[in-house]
């Protein structure tokens, strides 16, 4: 085994704290990967905070991981010590399955196994997945992504979860030119979505709870702003848009929200809030509306995305902290403070002090 170090929350809702354990030793076809950056994801707190009910501790979140080969294994082709790689939210899926031949791991009917807070199965035995808040990690090959020589690695490691968790909804409703879309909060995924849309070609308008976040929108290439808090956005947008990505941790009214989709329109929920949502029927049958769910996306699509990346120059607006104010960085996430994504310096806060 080999020695690990991170921060993890050792039981329901405490603190993350430093954590020392054991990473599996890496097979013939695994890759050794030092971590240099580690985006913090809603979806962390969440989990740490046992919202989903699922949460299993110690737990070592994070799974926006960028870093550099260090160890390969013997049958390991495409990777070589020193390259610039990335893991996003899972490490293993059956590979068997109609989703997974068809490259939607995230689809796996055995279920993915998630980056942490998971069991991997290795070498026949049962391993608890421990994510990227952390100095190392071993991955299977077939699980690990090439990072584009020119994205610089720390505003590129939320591409890892954010990124795809956009791109893919975006791409399979076909947003692009004449398309018109809004993105519902404008968080660490949704200002990726912001990005991704009009890169597409789409028209892009972002919705969000208040005027604050107005300007950095539009300089992200929104082309309109609005806020939730006022009523008057409801009659205004009432029936303009194709698509609607709902990126919101919390639930919303939805019966709202679905009446600004046009004939055929269809609303995509990633946010993954505690609580459950309701909507009226009627809501959906008066316009032949859809309502859809999407939850990030396959190997080949993040390694597309990634490319489809490089080739615009994209990559996330991200705040860089030291892993001690790791606690901080999730209240702040909570209140919809950050800007837009945090990234945890694992290299100079936590990598060299091991
Ligand atoms: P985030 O940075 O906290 O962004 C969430 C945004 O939701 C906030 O910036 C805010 O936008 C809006 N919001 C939050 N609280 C609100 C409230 N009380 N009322 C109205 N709006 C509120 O979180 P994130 O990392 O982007 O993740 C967002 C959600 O997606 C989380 O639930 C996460 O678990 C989920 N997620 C899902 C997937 C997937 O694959 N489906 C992947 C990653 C994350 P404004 O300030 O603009 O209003
Ligand atoms: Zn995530």
């Amino acid at each position: 085994m080999i020695d690990a170090n991170g921060y993890a929350a050792k039981q329901i809702k405490q603190p993350l704290t430093p954590y020392s354990f054991k990473r599996r030793n890496p097979l013939d076809n695994d890759v050794l990967i030092d971590i240099q950056y580690c985006g913090i994801c809603h979806s962390d707190i969440h989990q740490v905070r046992n919202e989903w009910g699922s949460s299993n501790f110690p737990m070592v979140p994070g799974h926006e991981i960028v870093g550099s080969v260090s160890q390969v294994g013997s049958n390991v082709a495409r990777f070589k010590v020193g390259d610039r790689v990335a893991v996003g939210n899972f490490v293993d899926s059956c590979g068997e399955c109609k989703p997974c031949v068809n490259g939607l791991e995230q689809y796996c009917v055995k279920g993915a196994i998630w980056t942490y807070n998971a069991i991997e199965r290795c070498n026949g035995e049962s391993v608890p997945t421990q994510g990227g808040y952390s100095d190392k990690i071993v991955v299977k090959e077939k699980y690990v992504l090439h990072i584009p020589d020119n994205l610089p690695l720390a505003p590129s490691a939320p591409l890892l979860c954010a990124g795809i968790t956009l791109y893919s909804p975006l791409t399979h409703w076909e947003a692009g030119p004449g398309k018109k879309v809004a993105i519902l909060g404008l968080g660490g995924i949704g200002h990726i979505g912001v990005k991704i849309a009009h890169a597409l070609g789409a028209e892009v308008t972002v919705l969000s709870h208040s005027l604050n976040k107005q300007d950095e929108a539009i300089r992200m290439r929104a082309d309109s702003f609005y806020a939730t808090s006022d009523p008057s956005t409801f009659k205004k947008l009432r029936g303009y848009f194709d698509l609607i990505i709902n990126t919101v941790s919390v639930q919303i009214d939805l019966n709202k929200y679905l009446k600004l989709l046009n004939l055929d329109g269809t609303m995509v929920i990633v946010g993954l809030p505690e609580k459950e949502m309701q909507f009226n029927a009627f809501s959906l049958t008066n316009a032949r509306r859809s309502i859809a769910g999407s939850v990030i996306g396959g190997i080949k699509e993040t390694q597309e995305m990634l490319n489809f990346c490089s080739d615009r120059n994209i990559t996330c607006d991200v705040e860089l902290i030291p892993i001690q104010q790791v606690n901080e960085a999730y209240e702040r996430v909570v209140s919809s403070d950050v800007r837009y994504r945090f990234v945890i310096d694992i290299l100079n806060s936590l990598a060299s002090k091991t």
